[in-house]
């Protein structure tokens, strides 16, 4: 069996037409499908259209339901969490993943020794130059500093293998970044490209802040190269002062001491005292997150499921 996640919010406008699209495509699937929708707390009509298909189709869809909205992250993890199938995929409810590469994606990861077939985009046309800009930013350091590879344009839209899923539901943390984790389990993966699509219906529900911040978490939570930055700039201004020291020192040895230089002490001052808020601000950033997943609350909470709808 094929099982398809779709984490949803406020996508009641697109999820009739996924729908459709994604039966038209799966006819040509050999495989049993099963929808398993997760709504994120959405506050349109998302939860009354989920249950109507539900109605329709009573044995093919499902879904969940959220108390409040949660994050894509957490309904992903909701998502893979319910599905039964051998083959797991993971769709976005606004056709930006194009369904039909589906049965292609199917009959690689049956053939060919792979256990994952990702898709990435090799454009970004329709998207902001300015976002496109920083996401290639983001790629580039996270690459750099991480241990963990994530590949540039690669969407969450993904084929897994029944054991690649559970070996990504092994990792329980609170704070989770999908894109790292897909990598850090491992696995072979393998990538199909395709050309950007606009989404069908709806409106995005990133904007370009949360995307900002959604990437910097993604850094903290795959990466140790912030913390270890604090300590090298500790380490060279340790060692640039004492420099400063003796030239100071000698200087006042063999030409005496004219008092000035006041306006650079300020900018000194100002400099590293900067430079100290900075770094506990990134040390602070890591404590929030150690803070957060000590306290080990669930990642979501589910209201409702179709089995409440019978
Ligand atoms: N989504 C979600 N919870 C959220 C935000 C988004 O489940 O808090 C879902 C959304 O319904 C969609 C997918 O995540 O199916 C991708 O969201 P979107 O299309 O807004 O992101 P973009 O494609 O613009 O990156
Ligand atoms: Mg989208």
């Amino acid at each position: 069996m094929l099982s398809i996640v779709i984490p949803c919010y406020n996508e009641e406008e697109s999820i009739p037409i996924f729908f459709n699209e994604v039966e038209k495509i799966s006819q040509q699937i050999k495989h049993d499908v099963e929808y398993v929708f997760v709504n994120d707390g959405s506050k349109d009509n998302t939860l009354s259209c989920l249950r109507d298909l539900h109605k329709q189709y009573p044995n093919k869809v499902r879904y969940l339901s959220f108390s409040r909205n949660f994050g894509k992250e957490a309904g992903l993890y909701a998502g893979l969490q319910a599905a039964k199938g051998d083959l797991v995929t993971v769709m976005d409810a606004d056709l930006q993943d194009p369904p039909e590469l589906l049965p292609q994606m199917i009959e690689l990861i049956e053939t060919e020794d792979i256990d994952c077939v990702g898709t990435r985009r090799t454009t970004r046309d329709g998207e902001p130059a300015i976002r496109s800009f920083f996401a290639q930013m983001f790629y580039k350091l996270i690459n750099k500093i991480g241990e963990t590879e994530m590949v540039d344009g690669a969407r969450d839209f993904r084929l897994m293998t029944r054991q690649m899923v559970d070996s990504i539901l092994e990792l329980t943390e609170y704070n989770r970044f999908s894109k790292g984790i897909f990598s850090w389990v491992g696995y072979n993966t393998k990538y199909l490209s395709y050309e950007n699509r606009e989404r069908v219906a709806g409106e995005t529900s990133w904007s370009f802040w949360s995307l900002f911040s959604y990437s910097l978490d993604g850094i903290i939570n795959f990466s140790e190269a912030p913390l270890n930055f604090a300590s090298y700039i500790g380490a060279l201004s340790c060692v640039g002062s004492v420099i400063a020291m003796m030239v100071i020192f000698f200087r006042t040895v063999m030409y005496g001491d004219p008092t000035s230089g006041w306006p650079s002490m300020v900018c000194i001052f100002l400099f590293v005292g900067g430079l100290q808020l900075l770094c506990l601000g990134i040390i602070g950033k890591y404590i929030g997150k150690i803070f957060m997943e000590t306290k080990k609350r669930p990642v979501y909470l589910v209201k409702e499921t179709e089995k409440d709808n019978v």
